[in-house]
């Protein structure tokens, strides 16, 4: 009977034991570990550059109403540090336009400092933090900047450290209390004189997410941060020429050096390359490689002054004003994970509601497109990195369109591309693979 039981159990061990080791792993597979990394140097250093001109971009009208109106579909709440009246007024025109630009159900807090800086600077900003996240359609493996990680995950950051800060700041930023600003809220600078609300916007920009978190200390470069290295979200989304994404150099490198000053690299979000005409928006890559402006801005010399997406390019010069984020910037946003207050017009077909559902999709996703037209479309499908997933033509008589089959798909982020083919004209909607 004794033999009997340990033969039985000889057997009967080990299988639990691989069963419990399966469970284990299985466990660690699915369990997500949020990361935080807390930067020590501001995302952008923004220098003063020559006179190139009075140039003046303008909100634009749909921001502009809302401004007067007093709404905006995001809060922020700014807790100002040494400043003028009148700089406290032209920082809040900046904040109020992004505030009727981008969406979050969360407050956006910043801490904002006007004090001396070095010579030439006009100001500084970054995110205060950046986490990981798995929030539904959020990149697992990936940093976000804390605001666009709150807006994620739908809730504040209120954990005590490390996973917050205790007054649970988003954006940190300085501006020059020396500098011969103008403080008027027209985008009407005098030549002499730069244009504060435009500096403010730049800056403010960088603390929702225009951040690479890039370094190079002369031979190589880093675009990843923290233990385990992480990158930014915006790493996701740059290639260089040859569609390479950059994810794919090493870190600390020189093959990663070479592309951070090649010269030679692009954002291929699939909603910026939609606001910029089919091609991909070129991205700050000069040689040598300059900190505090390199990787985390579009090309100078791509965007010149007086483009309308201009705002986030590394130089700005007295005279100059852009008070509109852009809708290159806007998209990139939107690729990056943000929603927007107003969905972008450029190059969409006339569409009084189009509605996606269900979002998130398991199978199949429905596309209702409520301007009453019969027409025929085609839809694309794309993944994060751009790249076209499936593809499919359909003749609608009630504006009912579907693409099926996709429960082989991970879960993950897509954006479906719905093309008017009488036009051309297209709409790129963000879905959430469940
Ligand atoms: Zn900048």
């Amino acid at each position: 009977m004794k033999n009997f039981t340990f033969k039985q159990n000889t057997k009967f061990i080990p299988l639990v034991l691989c069963l419990l080791i399966y469970q284990i792993t299985k466990a660690q597979d699915q369990e997500f570990v949020r990361q935080q990394y807390t930067p020590a140097e501001p995302a952008c250093v923004y220098y003063a550059d020559n006179y190139r001109g009075a140039h003046s971009t303008f909100r634009s009208q749909a921001v502009a109403n809302n401004m007067s109106r007093g709404s905006a579909c995001s809060s922020f709440i700014v807790t100002y540090n040494g400043f003028t009246p009148e700089a406290e007024a032209a920082f809040q025109f900046a904040v109020d336009i992004w505030a009727n630009s981008i969406e979050s159900s969360q407050p956006i807090r910043i801490n904002a400092n006007f004090a001396p800086l070095n010579a030439g600077v006009l100001g500084q900003a970054g995110p205060t933090n950046f986490f990981t996240s798995n929030a539904p359609g959020a990149l697992p493996d990936v940093f976000y900047p804390i605001a666009l990680w709150e807006k994620l995950e739908d809730r504040d950051s209120e954990d005590p450290p490390p996973f917050g800060n205790s007054d649970s700041v988003d954006i940190s930023c300085t501006f020059s209390s020396t500098f011969n600003f103008y403080f008027g809220t027209d985008a009407n600078p005098p030549n002499g004189q730069f244009d504060f609300v435009s500096i403010v916007l730049h800056e403010l920009g960088h603390g929702l997410g225009f951040v690479g978190l890039a370094s190079s200390d002369g031979s190589e470069g880093t675009i990843r941060v923290g233990n385990p290295p992480r990158p930014s979200v915006y790493s996701n989304f740059i290639e260089n020429g040859s569609n390479t994404s950059i994810l794919g150099f090493d870190d600390p490198s020189m093959a990663l050096q070479n592309q951070l000053t090649g010269n030679n690299l692009f954002c291929n979000g699939p909603q910026a390359v939609a606001e910029n005409g089919g091609d991909e928006p070129k991205i700050f890559a000069p040689n040598p490689y300059n900190g505090g402006s390199s990787y985390s801005h579009w090309d100078e010399s791509t965007f010149l002054a007086g483009d309308i997406n201009s705002l986030m390019t590394p130089q700005i010069g007295p005279g100059e004003a852009n008070h509109n984020p852009g809708p290159i910037t806007l998209g990139f946003f939107e690729d990056m994970g943000w929603s927007l207050c107003a969905s972008l017009s450029t190059e969409e077909f006339e569409v009084a509601d189009l509605n996606i559902n269900p979002n998130p999709f398991s199978d199949r996703v429905f596309i209702t497109i409520n301007n009453g037209n019969s027409g025929v479309y085609n839809l694309d499908l794309f993944d994060i990195n751009g790249r076209l997933i499936k593809s499919s033509g359909a003749t609608t008589t009630d504006g009912r369109l579907m693409m099926s089959n996709l429960q082989d798909l991970e879960r993950a982020l897509y954006f479906i591309k719905v093309t008017e083919m009488d036009t051309g004209l297209s709409i790129t909607k963000k879905i959430v693979k469940n």
